[in-house]
């Protein structure tokens, strides 16, 4: 099986005003289709062909073949962004990761404010990512390019944010820090990253 790009989970403008239609069409129907046709071609005609997309970045990553990496891991990476926002998501959560916040940062405002610090100082272009360790504990994290926690052993994510300036700039142009924090006000898909919690 070939990785695949998956439909957005919603309609282009359903995230309007905070992410716009032009921005989630060039995101996914450019940027993170790009990302997957040209993995698909890295792997053609090799024994990855058949594998997921997890294992085939975990392999790219090993070999240190950067190039196969980078775009099996911006594929993954996006098709997890989408699902990681819903309209008039955002704000406090609720469920089981709302335990977990409170017992491993000391409350959502905590989280909250590391979760947008690792988003507003990843230089240049990255991710902002909250992960469950293999202790079960919840932490934030941030990578660059295209690094993923999912090259650390143990590590899951539960939540992602883009803040490569393509995820942002139509709408907020210099202004990251408004984005990330409409993302975490506005957009977070809760009951997707509690859907996500070991
Ligand atoms: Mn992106």
């Amino acid at each position: 099986m070939a990785i695949e790009l998956p439909p957005l989970p919603y309609d282009y403008t359903a995230l309007e005003p905070h992410i716009g239609e032009q921005t989630l069409k060039i995101h996914h129907d450019k940027h993170h289709a790009k990302y997957v046709t040209v993995a698909n071609t890295m792997i053609a005609g090799t024994d990855m062909e058949k594998e997921d997309v997890i294992t085939i970045l975990r392999k790219a990553k090993e070999s240190g073949n950067q190039g196969l990496f980078n775009n099996a891991a911006q594929s993954f990476n996006h098709a997890f962004y989408w699902d990681c926002m819903k309209p008039n998501g955002g704000g406090k959560p609720t469920g089981k990761v709302a335990e977990l916040i409170d017992r491993d940062f000391g409350g959502y405002d905590k989280f909250k404010e590391e979760f947008a610090t690792a988003g507003n100082t990843a230089f240049g272009s990255g991710w902002a990512w909250l992960v469950q360790g293999s202790d079960g504990k919840l932490k934030v994290a941030k990578t660059i390019g295209a690094d993923t926690p999912l090259t650390n052993a143990g590590d899951k994510p539960v939540l992602t944010m883009d803040v490569w300036e393509h995820a942002y700039y139509l709408n907020y142009q210099n202004m990251r820090a408004t984005y990330v924090d409409t993302f975490l006000d506005k957009l977070v898909n809760w009951d997707y990253v509690n859907s996500q919690l070991v």
